[in-house]
């Protein structure tokens, strides 16, 4: 190759790798902006860790609703129990958790449409007397802290009789350990935690059914509208669907 032509390939290479680069830093960096979700990584199979990473349902819708967005999502790890606060305070855009809509709540916050239903099921060890929801009263019963479960367990069976734990996992242990009796907590988990741990049963009744939705600071209308669009279009495309059949296989 001629030395001119050597410099003219070296130009041109020089020219369009920095092209690239602004290109890169103008389009993708510079305006996309951080959607921030606050969630509890111990609620397979809708949040859980593998490794260091939080993968499930709700990590996946969330995931594609920022996509849809143009934005970049951060998940933020805490306690169920923190989430609404979190919120509330705008340290985070939403909260995603398996969360039900509750009336408590919605004085706190707004809720998106529902993505998905929720059922409060009760885990005993296998043989147990306690066949029906009938059967706790007067029963050590283990939830998580804060959730409908726990809300529930209290209102119907009393304080006294309900010890509530950071995670689900945790309860689950207290009931293998014989700490509680049963073990309040939403059918999806249940059966996760169920099928890791031998020797225990999720009863056919269920306790209490309910819908999941996102939570949102209230009054931050242009989020809400902005995740309901998102939410609808990912519907209708079979986006959401295709999730939780990832996650949730048909009996
Ligand atoms: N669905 C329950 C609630 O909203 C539990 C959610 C959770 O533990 N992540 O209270």
């Amino acid at each position: 190759m001629k030395k001119i032509a050597k410099i003219l390939a070296l130009v041109l290479v020089l020219a369009m790798s920095m092209s690239f680069f602004a290109g890169c830093s103008k389009d993708e960096k510079a305006e996309e902006k951080t959607l921030k979700m606050a969630t509890n990584a111990a609620f397979p199979p809708y949040e859980y860790k593998e490794g260091e990473k939080i993968v499930g349902i709700d990590a996946e819708i969330a995931e594609a609703i920022a996509k849809e967005l143009g934005m970049k999502l951060e998940i933020v790890d805490m306690e169920f129990d923190s989430i609404i606060t979190a919120v509330d305070k705008g340290e985070v855009d939403f909260g995603m958790a398996g969360m039900t809509v509750t009336d408590e709540r919605k004085e706190q916050v707004d809720f998106s449409d529902s993505y998905a239903t929720g059922v409060q099921s009760i885990i005993v060890k296998e043989g147990s007397d306690i066949k029906t929801v009938d059967d706790l009263e007067g029963k050590k019963i283990g939830v998580q802290l804060g959730t409908t479960g726990d809300i529930y367990a209290t209102d119907d069976y009393g304080a006294e009789n309900v010890t509530q734990y950071g995670k689900g996992a945790d309860a689950v242990i207290a009931l293998k350990g014989g700490d509680v009796d049963a073990v309040i907590i939403d059918n999806e988990p249940a059966k996760a935690f169920v099928e890791e741990n031998e020797g225990l049963a999720i009863l056919d009744t269920e306790y209490a059914v309910e819908d999941y939705a996102i939570a949102i600071k209230k009054g931050n209308t242009k989020l809400l509208d902005d995740v309901n669009a998102a939410l609808s279009k990912l519907t209708e495309d079979g986006t959401i669907d295709k999730i939780i059949a990832k996650y949730i296989k048909a009996e």
